[in-house]
């Protein structure tokens, strides 16, 4: 088993290791959490990992209620925010109990925006069930639901008092969630873990890659808990992937879209000989092997407005990020002009 810890204000640690789902209740009792404990899923999940974790928690003499969501993007929103809310009360947990979301991105984000504000806050687990929530969503903090407005638009910065991450449920993931997973993976190593990226051209203990994955969010957030700066790194290939998602009516997949959007942006920085030929190489080889597209389905010119729209976006200006070498980005603020030029 490995632990990372993430000095966030609010310092937690993350666990990485097969099994952790079946122990959870003992890694719960382990940080002093007693009490009710709503179970937060989906109807995918539910049937393959909830039996497994309530057994677990109740056996460490936890009282365990659940809700699960439909799966998929349309539960994240107010309605069903709404609803979990009114059912943890119902059920009648009190500010010392406890939300675990068990479940991808989607679960995580909503059971997230709820413990931050059920009785203004209550104790919040993560028990990522996807890759992509394992080495992306589930620590960091950010919590949120989506509006008609746009994905994301509502929510807080909460910090989960422990993350377990358990690469068993990996094993029943669709081929595609697993590639979308991948993507954020292969950003890691472009943003800065040169040797991750090795490792990914090799056969890999997924243990290991989920873990270097997490060590980098954690040394990122420590250092820009509330997204100000370095933070932003997370964003390489994403103001390109955003647009391709918006465009494409979120019928591509996130992790496609920045796919794509990782090679755009390398393309265009190597045709304007800021970031080496190799790097290219290296990620198409990547992506390749991990069966993630590269090709927009869009001209760049019909997503230029799609980027003005993303959050990461003031004014006209987008912070971009630029790959430079292999397993390292620069931060730069391009005028519209200045990015136009840049990706036509
Ligand atoms: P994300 O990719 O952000 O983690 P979701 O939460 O929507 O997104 O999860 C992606 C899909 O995978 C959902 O349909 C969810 O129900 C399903 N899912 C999550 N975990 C597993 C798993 N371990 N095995 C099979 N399906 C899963
Ligand atoms: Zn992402």
């Amino acid at each position: 088993m490995k632990r990372i810890d993430v000095r966030a204000g609010k310092p937690y640690q993350v666990k990485i290791g097969r099994g952790l789902l079946r122990s959870c209740g003992a890694e719960m009792q382990g940080i002093n959490l007693y009490g009710k404990i709503m179970i937060v899923t989906d109807d995918n999940v539910a049937p393959l990992y909830l039996q497994t974790v309530s057994e677990s928690l109740k056996n460490c003499g936890f009282s365990v209620y659940s809700h699960t969501l439909p799966h998929g993007e349309n539960s994240k929103n107010f309605d069903e925010l709404v609803k979990l809310l009114n059912f943890t009360a119902h059920c009648g947990l009190t500010r010392s109990d406890t939300l675990v979301a068990l479940g991808g991105g989607v679960v995580g984000d909503l059971c997230g925006f709820a413990a931050a504000i059920y009785m203004r806050g209550v104790h919040f687990v993560q028990l990522p069930t996807t890759l992509l929530a394992a080495v992306d969503s589930s620590v960091g903090g950010k919590t949120a639901v989506d509006l008609t407005a746009g994905k994301n638009l509502a929510g807080a910065f909460y910090q989960p008092d422990l993350v377990l991450c358990d690469p068993e449920p990996f094993a029943t993931l669709p081929g595609e969630e697993y590639a979308n997973g991948m993507a954020e993976v292969i950003k890691y190593g472009f943003i800065r873990d040169k040797e991750l990226l090795e490792l990914l051209q090799q056969s890999f203990e997924e243990e290991e890659v989920v873990a270097r994955c997490v060590q980098s969010k954690a040394d990122i957030v420590a250092n820009d808990e509330f997204d100000r700066g370095e933070r932003m790194l997370l964003n390489f290939g994403h103001t390109v992937g955003h647009a391709i998602e918006a465009k494409s009516g979120y019928a591509i997949p996130h992790g496609q879209a920045v796919a794509i959007g990782m090679v755009k942006i390398t393309q265009a920085c190597v045709k304007n000989g800021l970031c080496p030929q190799e790097t290219l190489d290296i990620m198409l080889k990547l992506t390749e092997r991990y069966g993630l597209p590269t090709e927009s389905p869009y001209p760049m010119s019909e997503l230029f407005d799609y980027m003005v729209n993303d959050k990461k976006s003031s004014g006209d200006a987008i912070t971009f990020v630029l790959p430079r070498e292999t397993g390292n980005c620069e931060l730069k603020k391009l005028t519209r002009t200045e990015w136009t030029a840049l990706l036509s």
